[in-house]
């Protein structure tokens, strides 16, 4: 099978809101007056972002998840994407479930694949999305005011327990490997919460290197410090821990250190104030999300972490870099 048809077999489908899709030298998008365009590119690249025996359709799933991720930490709505997709080889059988994968989760949030590029290659997945959101609205990361609430979205570290537990640096029950699992393969973008906040949220990251170091890239932007309340994220991950793994119990330097520093979660940090409480909780109640409020941004520049009772941790929880 050759270039050509390869992306009339896999990648080429009707599209019904972008004005012109695949199979001329661009795709036209019709942009909604009074909306910006909002726009990420995300790539992942075998050994370094997955395994290479990963299932094929979660990695579908993934490449567009931790884009769509950035729309929803803008507050934006997905609207179109490209793939650019570096092949070894053409199997027929991965491309089928790579494609089934990543357009099952486009048609979930009316997200129309409308061109890319494909090339030969080691493995490697580059997804570009658009959307859109009110020009002026889109969730920022230089928001953050002082005395604002800061909050995180869903369970950090799970995605962080499940890759620890698949390197065998954890030990989980094959049912719990298989409950965590999805949120490492196959995490969920919180496109819906985005949405929601909208107009309640002061400042927003997805966290995809780990929650305290993407939190420090708002603390950066706003030119503000924060207090951040360690147990308060570790608590959410102790009893999704404790729910897969009855015997037996974590220790709460590995739960804190995957909740505060584990990375690949796409959930949202996010910042407002103490005056949008009940909104807060309105909007993650409308899109199904927990919220859980996690400390409080500050004047003094620099990341204070706490433990339960306020008392200042010593140690560091270095987040994900590459070039470290
Ligand atoms: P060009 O040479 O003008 O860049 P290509 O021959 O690379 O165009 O691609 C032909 C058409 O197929 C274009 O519309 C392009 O956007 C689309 N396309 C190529 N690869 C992919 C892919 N992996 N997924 C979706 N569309 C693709
Ligand atoms: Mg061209």
């Amino acid at each position: 099978m050759g270039e050509f048809d390869l992306i009339a077999r896999f990648f080429t489908r009707p599209v019904r809101r972008a004005a012109l899709g695949v199979g001329d030298d661009c795709a036209l998008l019709s942009v909604t007056p009074g909306m910006q365009l909002a726009v990420s590119s995300d790539m992942l690249v075998e050994g370094r972002h997955f395994f290479a025996d990963v299932n094929p359709a979660h990695l579908g799933h993934k490449a567009l998840a931790v884009n769509l991720s950035d729309l929803a930490a803008c507050g934006a709505k997905p609207l179109a994407f490209t793939l650019a997709l570096a092949l070894a080889r053409v199997d027929e059988p991965w491309l089928q479930a790579f494609a089934g994968g990543l357009l099952a989760l486009a048609d979930a949030h009316g997200c129309e694949l409308v061109g890319g590029d494909t090339t030969g290659g080691p493995l490697n997945i580059c997804v570009t999305v658009f959307g859109e959101v009110p020009a002026g609205q889109a969730l920022l990361r230089s928001g953050a005011r002082v005395g604002d609430d800061i909050y995180v979205s869903g369970t950090p570290g799970e995605a962080r327990l499940a890759l620890d537990a698949l390197r065998g640096r954890v030990a989980l029950p094959p049912a719990g490997l298989a409950q965590l699992r999805p949120r490492l393969e196959q995490p969920t973008p919180r496109v819906a919460l985005g949405l929601q906040l909208r107009g309640v949220a002061s400042s927003a990251i997805d966290v995809s290197d780990g929650l305290l170091g993407d939190l420090g890239h708002i603390l950066k932007a706003s030119g503000v410090g924060a207090c951040v309340d360690a147990s308060a994220a570790t608590d959410l991950l102790a009893a999704s821990a404790h729910s897969i793994r009855d015997t037996g119990t974590f220790d709460t330097q590995t739960l804190m250190q995957c909740a505060l520093a584990g990375g690949d979660d796409y959930e949202l940090v996010f910042t407002a104030a103490p005056t949008q409480r009940d909104a807060v909780q309105a909007a993650a109640q409308a899109s199904g999300t927990r919220a859980t409020r996690i400390g409080r941004i500050e004047a003094a520049p620099g990341l204070r972490v706490v433990d339960g009772a306020g008392q200042a941790l010593a140690q560091r929880f270095a987040s994900f870099d590459h070039f470290a």
